[in-house]
């Protein structure tokens, strides 16, 4: 197979960061940052990029993030958030995040550890300190890029610019919106005591009342969190504008004939489902997806994975308002579009209600003006990151990336799931059919459908896969109806 120009060992492009002649730049005294790739956003994707990038070719990296250092969202996340999957799914590729232990003890155990925000803030700063060792990589932390090639310091004021041939990599296209950094999306009045999830931590003393807001994975743990504290369920309030389902967490995961017999399960389902409804109701009775209320059939499927204790706990909480969406606090009263309730008059909201995900077109990742990261298997965005920069640092021209790699969506409905699991479904088989990508993503954690080489011979596995060959054509063919997709 043709080798990249760049490649370690054969390249011909030698790393040139860091020539700073000043130069007039944009009106402004600009020092020059000779890279050939700068990285703009220095999160869990733009890591995951950059690792794998350098790891497969001789190159310079720069890295801006508004932040003061790398991690993105994690840094300013509630003190109890974890990850909602196995630290081996979450990361770098050249690194595994935790041990890749199973819990013993505690109400997950024989499930894989769920790194802390303490954990993950802590091995993005690990990683930053190899990728400046490895000589290829200069961070620019509290720096904005600003476009036209340019970034300055939000401290010193100093600016930055890198030459026409470096590449731009925005790995922000789909950074989420979270609560301690947007103010709740309704009216507050004077006298109400609305609070974002990350100063729950930081109550003086309790009041009666707690009113959640949010249906997603920040309002489930912020839930899961106050019961685990001794917060009577009946002293929690919680709208829920939309019902959510959830992945169980127990069949997803780093166990190839688990996940993979997850994935033939989902397949099934899918042959033989009347309906977008039916399909998920399916797909709880095959233990995979999970919903909180039995009596009521949700819409929003973002899908983070739940476990069965969590959703036992969080089933207390009789208290849920269906009026949609707040558009007014105020003490004493929430005023929501279908209508208005009464609250404690000490009673605290917990703002729960970011955007969270986003959810903007799908566009080529190898664009004219920027490498656009974005998932290419359905969901895992850090595999997907790493796999751009694998196949970035192997290929040459901008087409044939785009044919390996090409982007699927992230899922709010349970439409957008059908259409992430068909887009992400052809993905896979774009870039498993280039045998040197199918070497390396079997041989990367953060890949759940991986199969590693120890375990590709067992029995359990061969039947797993044959169920999903049996049943992953006519599932996608389905899945691609009820999602609204094109047939290939
Ligand atoms: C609470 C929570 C839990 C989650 N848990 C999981 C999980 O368990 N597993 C999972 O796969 N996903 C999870 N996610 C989804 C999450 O979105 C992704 O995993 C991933 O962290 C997103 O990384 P990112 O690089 O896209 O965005 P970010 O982490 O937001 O990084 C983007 C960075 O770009 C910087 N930036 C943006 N614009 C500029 C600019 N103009 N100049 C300079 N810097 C800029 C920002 O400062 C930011 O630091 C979770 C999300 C949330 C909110």
């Amino acid at each position: 197979m043709p080798r990249h120009p760049r490649v370690r060992g054969g390249g011909a492009a030698k790393r040139t960061v860091d020539a700073p002649e000043p130069t007039c730049f944009s009106g402004h005294v600009t020092r020059v940052v000779e890279a050939d790739y700068l990285v703009v956003g220095a999160g869990a994707t733009g890591m995951a990029f950059t690792d794998t990038l350098i790891d497969h070719a001789d190159v310079g990296v720069a890295m801006v993030d508004r932040r003061h250092g790398v991690g993105g969202h994690w840094l300013e996340a509630y003190p109890f958030v974890r990850l909602h999957q196995a630290s081996a799914f979450y990361g770098v590729a050249s690194t595994l995040l935790g041990r890749g232990r199973v819990q013993r003890q505690g109400p997950e155990a024989g499930l894989q550890e769920r790194a802390t925000r303490s954990e993950i803030c802590a091995y993005y700063e690990r990683l930053l300190a190899r990728l400046q060792e490895s000589g290829g990589v200069e961070f620019f932390g509290s720096c904005e890029y600003v476009g036209d090639r340019t970034f300055v310091s939000r401290i010193s004021g100093e600016w930055f610019a890198v030459p026409q041939h470096c590449r731009i990599v925005d790995a922000n296209y789909l950074s989420p919106r979270i609560p301690a950094e947007k103010p709740p999306p309704f009216d507050v009045a004077d006298d109400a005591r609305v609070i974002p999830v990350n100063e729950l931590a930081r109550l003086q003393a309790a009041p009666s009342q707690y009113v959640i807001v949010g249906s997603g994975k920040t309002a489930t743990d912020t839930c899961v969190w106050l019961l685990a504290h001794g917060v009577d369920p009946d002293a929690i309030c919680w709208v829920r504008p939309r019902e959510p389902w959830m992945l169980n967490r127990a069949v997803v995961q780093p166990d190839p004939v688990v996940f993979i017999g997850m994935v033939a399960d989902t397949m099934q389902a899918a042959e033989e489902a009347a309906s977008l409804e039916d399909l998920f109701l399916r797909l709880e009775d095959a233990g995979i997806m999970l919903r909180i209320d039995p009596s009521v059939v949700p819409t929003m499927a973002k899908t983070p994975t739940l476990a069965e204790w969590e959703l036992e706990v969080l089933r207390t909480i009789e208290h849920v308002v269906r009026l949609g969406h707040i558009d007014r606090v105020q003490r004493g009263r929430v005023d929501l579009a279908g209508g208005s309730i009464a609250i404690a008059d000490d009673a605290i909201v917990v703002h729960c209600a970011g955007e969270g995900l986003r959810y903007p077109p799908l566009v080529p990742v190898w664009g004219p003006e920027a490498i656009t990261l974005q998932p290419i298997r359905a969901g895992f965005p850090c595999f997907g990151a790493a796999l751009i920069g694998y196949v970035e640092a192997t290929r040459d021209h901008d087409d044939e990336k785009n044919r390996l790699c090409p982007p699927s969506p992230l899922p709010d409905s349970m439409a957008g799931w059908a259409r992430m699991s068909v887009l992400g479904a052809r993905a896979a088989a774009a870039f498993g059919s280039e045998p040197d990508i199918k070497a390396w993503a079997d041989r990367v954690a953060l890949n759940p459908a991986r199969i590693p080489p120890e375990r590709a011979g067992s029995a359990e596995l061969r039947a797993t896969l044959d169920r999903v060959h049996a049943h992953t054509r006519p599932g996608l063919a389905r899945l691609a109806e009820l999602g609204g997709v094109e047939p290939s």
